[in-house]
């Protein structure tokens, strides 16, 4: 505002300065005057601003010395607190005690020149910043117009100092930070941070562009991200660069960018921070590594794996092998709390409490089943870990159940073993490595009125016997002591008051290494076998005795060794000169004659293979004389041969003179048999004559007298002749019979298929009208008189058909075995009662009557003295109702 100096001066009232103003030039009237009066009046007051109107205080030299208040407005008391009436007319120093009026040169100045001034200051009395406008509105006077700007100032003040603090952050901040135009692509600001991420002093980064600190990727992804922006799109404000440092290494960085755009919104630049992820990112990958490990080592780990949340149990992992094991699908439990698969309850609580105390469980065995409810054992252990970032419990199993089972079989075995102690009268008993007893069967502490306490505190020495305790005690200290077996008879005292001689026996029991782990052993009552040894020492005097006085000699042979022990007085008896040796079979066989090595030879491995006692005799090589050799086999307890045995005495008289005997039998069995046949064949032969006389004249007696005899009569004459018919047939038999030795052929090779074919065609007849069925297996070639062998079938076949009811089944076979054919005949006839056996091979011997089945008696005699001719054997087996089966033997080697 221009002062105006032609103005009139001011009055000591605002209404009168502003009268006097020129704010109101061109108002004339006083009337006039007085409305605007009252118009600037209440502008000024309600005027935001503060209002002073001064005038100038000069000393004598007319310089200005201080200046008094004339006319404030309401604002100016609002914000300077000062009251209008306290101040008015007063100078300044004295309103704000202070020795020099404030702003007085400026003040004076602006009087002076008349050009308004402006400033801002901190005015000290009041602390509080203004800002001010001077203008003088006439001589001596000034004006100031005011407004209270602390706020804004203080305002002001702590933007700047944040600002400081910022730029100061930014510049120290341990993260790079810069700024990049992106129209230049240069680095506009760098702090320290980022020089020292980068390793380039500031001033080469600022003169570098952002694209030269990254990899040839970086660069791409760089440029992809600012076409992105060019094209509207908003790129990521996270993303990860490959950043090359001065020195090369490369670092890897996450930059965090906020783009910086025009009015226009098109990007011109980014605010970048940059952290250095290199250490976090080898971290994460040393982390996917380790769990990748894990992920491998439990998967391929034979062991059950399951992973569990902590929070909430449910299942984060499970590994193959325990899917395989619980006969789940692991992606079908993952996620769930999977199936309760405690067989007890007790189980889980247990287990749960000494996680909850421990923090972990350590080999717990516990009894788990699979999806199909089936049970099995596992030893498991469980871990806190953190698995995926989440607290987890880890628990490692193993199948147990096959461990289970033995331990089982085990328990059942001690338990086994101690029932057998119990069973024996004197027990058996462990002890310690050291010696102590730790076990002694109940039976035995009874025995001795101990209790095991005792026994275990060395009470079972004082039961020795004295004679045996020193030897005992010393003895079994020193098996201790050496590890050794434990072998020692001694006695010892029972509550009976009875001294029981004992045969203590005992082992060491071993680890793995060889350590004595325990020792177990037995007590046997050798009581009795005192007795017998006593007894058996007898016995062997009285035999010694015997042998000595008798031609009986002894020998051994130890089938183990092989080794043959021939005794003093068999060595006498088989001739062996006393300096030779005979222990070997060998050398035992070179006393035999050539001709007798081999059947005792055989006779030996009889004895061995079927255990029957030996008895055989040979010639001695030496003088022919007859050795007969007896002797047992003597088995060990699993039934191996273990030794043979045995005796022999000279026979050789007896031999002579049995051999004599036996000529004398045989030539008289030879006359006998003659003499029978030839009675045989006389009375079969003669007697058939006569025979047939009686009949035919009876039968003519009944023809010619026919009329004249009455029905008895005719009777008498059919019995007579049927008597006489069935005498015929008897003698005929018996002819036949008699014939088998004297009229046998020579043997021959006879095809018994042939045989066959005879037989059936001869019993065509008999076949037909029974309707019989014949089954047979191809026959072999043997060498036998072909006749008998017809005979021989015929009688055996035509019985089977006679003695069996309905339509007869046979079965006839053959098979070769040794040196034998076995043949047989089979029907599922009527059977014989096995008290039979033998008789029915007897001549004339019939088991059922005549009028039920016809026969004489013979044919089995005959079948017998047939298969007698060719050296071999008949028999039958049969069951009433059932069968009966007839075998017979043809030896193969029958001398042609
Ligand atoms: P027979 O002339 O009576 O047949 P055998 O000597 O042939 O005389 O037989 C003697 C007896 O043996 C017969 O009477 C019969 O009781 C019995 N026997 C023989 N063969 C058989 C058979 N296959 N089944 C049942 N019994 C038989």
């Amino acid at each position: 505002m221009k002062q105006n100096k032609s103005q009139p001066k001011l009055k000591k009232t605002s209404r009168q300065v502003i009268e006097d103003g020129k704010v109101f030039k061109g108002i004339k009237n006083e009337e006039t005057v007085h409305v605007r009066d009252k118009i600037l009046s209440s502008v000024i007051d309600s005027m935001s601003d503060g209002l002073a109107v001064h005038e100038l205080l000069y000393d004598k030299y007319g310089k200005a010395v201080d200046y008094i208040l004339t006319e404030v407005n309401i604002s100016f008391e609002k914000i300077t607190g000062l009251k209008r009436d306290e101040i008015i007319g007063k100078p300044a120093s004295e309103v704000y005690s202070v020795k020099k009026a404030p702003y007085l040169d400026i003040y004076s100045q602006v009087e002076s020149s008349g050009d308004p001034a402006t400033f801002e200051t901190f005015f000290p009395p009041m602390k509080k910043y203004f800002s001010v406008s001077v203008f003088s509105p006439g001589k001596g006077k000034f004006a100031t117009v005011f407004q209270d700007i602390t706020e804004r100032r203080i305002m002001e003040e702590t933007l700047r100092e944040s600002e400081k603090k910022y730029r100061e952050l930014i510049l120290h901040a341990p993260s790079g930070i810069y700024e990049v135009d992106f129209r230049t692509r240069m680095f506009t600001t760098v702090n320290d941070s980022m020089c020292l991420l980068t390793g380039y002093p500031r001033e080469e980064l600022l003169s570098m562009t952002a694209f030269e600190i990254l990899d040839e990727a970086g660069r791409m992804a760089f440029q992809v991200r600012i076409n992105k922006w060019l094209s509207g799109e908003k790129p990521d404000e996270n993303v990860e660069y490959n950043v090359r440092a001065k020195d090369g290494h490369i670092i890897c960085a996450l930059l965090n960018v906020k783009f910086k755009t025009d009015k226009e919104g098109i990007p011109i630049g980014a605010l970048v921070v940059a952290h250095d992820i290199t250490e976090r990112k080898k971290t994460v990958l040393a982390l996917r590594e380790s769990e990748d490990r894990f992920r491998t080592i439990a998967e391929t780990i034979p062991a059950l794996v399951c992973i569990t949340r902590l929070e909430d149990s449910t299942v984060m992992f499970t590994n193959e092998y325990n899917n395989k094991a619980f006969g789940l699908k692991g992606e079908d439990i993952i996620g769930t709390i999977g199936p309760d698969y405690y067989c007890d309850p007790e189980d889980r609580l247990k287990m749960i409490n000494l996680f909850s105390e421990k923090g972990f469980v350590d080999n717990y065995q516990l009894k788990v089943k699979k999806s199909d409810g089936s049970p099995f054992w596992i030893i498991t252990s469980v871990r806190p870990i953190i698995y995926n970032n989440q607290p987890a419990i880890i628990g490692a199993s193993i199948d147990i159940t096959e461990y289970k089972k033995i331990e089982e079989e085990l328990k059942k075995s001690e338990q086994l073993y101690r029932a057998i102690g119990e069973s024996i009268d004197y027990g058996v008993w462990v002890c310690e490595p050291g010696g102590r007893n730790i076990y002694a069967s109940e039976s035995y502490l009874k025995l001795v009125g101990l209790t095991q306490e005792q026994c275990s505190s060395f009470g079972w020495g004082d039961s020795l016997h004295p004679d045996d305790a020193d030897r005992t005690i010393a003895a079994w200290k020193e098996c201790a002591r050496t590890g050794g077996k434990w072998d020692i008879e001694h006695r010892f005292k029972g509550v009976d008051g009875k001294w029981h001689p004992i045969l203590a026996r005992g082992i060491p029991i071993r680890d793995e290494e060889g350590n004595i782990t325990a020792w177990a052993g037995i007590n046997l009552d050798i009581a009795n076998l005192k007795l017998a040894e006593d007894r058996l020492m007898q016995t062997q005097e009285k035999l010694s005795v015997i042998l000595e006085n008798s031609n009986i000699g002894t020998w051994d042979w130890d089938l183990k060794s092989g080794e043959i022990t021939i005794h003093e007085g068999a060595r006498q008896i088989l001739g062996i000169e006393p300096d030779k040796s005979v222990k070997t079979q060998e050398e035992f066989e070179s006393l035999l004659h050539e001709e007798d090595i081999y059947h005792v030879q055989k006779a030996f491995n009889r004895t061995i293979e079927q255990g029957s006692p030996l008895d055989t005799i040979f010639r001695l090589k030496s003088d022919n004389r007859f050795i007969s050799f007896k002797a047992s086999l003597i088995k060990s307890n699993n039934k191996t041969p273990l030794l043979i045995s045995g005796i022999c005495f000279d026979v050789s008289d007896i031999k002579k003179s049995s051999e004599e005997t036996l000529v004398k039998l045989s030539e008289e069995l030879l006359r006998s048999n003659k003499e029978l046949e030839n009675f045989a064949y006389v009375a079969s032969h003669d007697l058939q004559e006569p025979l047939r006389m009686v009949s035919s004249f009876t039968q003519l007696l009944a023809h010619h007298y026919k009329d004249k005899l009455d029905d008895r009569a005719q009777e008498y004459i059919y019995f007579a002749v049927d008597g006489a018919k069935r005498m015929y047939d008897l003698l005929n038999g018996l002819l036949a019979y008699s014939r088998i030795h004297t009229k046998g052929k020579a043997f021959i090779q006879v095809d018994v298929n042939r045989v066959m074919t005879n037989v059936i065609k001869n019993l065509a007849l008999n076949i037909n009208e029974r309707g019989a069925v014949i089954k047979m297996d191809e026959m072999p070639v043997i060498s036998a008189d072909e006749t008998q062998m017809i005979q021989l079938f015929q009688n055996l076949i035509a019985n089977s058909i006679k003695f069996s009811p309905g339509f007869p089944k046979i079965y006839i076979s053959s098979k070769l075995e040794e040196d034998q054919y076995i043949f047989s005949v089979k029907d599922e006839g009527i059977g014989i009662e096995s008290q039979y056996f033998d008789k029915i091979f007897q001549i004339f011997q019939r088991l059922l009557p005549k009028e039920q089945y016809e026969g004489t008696g013979i044919g089995l005699a005959m079948c017998k003295r047939i298969i007698e001719r060719h050296g071999g054997r008949i028999w039958v087996e049969s069951e009433p109702g059932v069968g009966s089966t007839f075998y017979f033997t043809i030896p193969k080697n029958n001398e042609v």
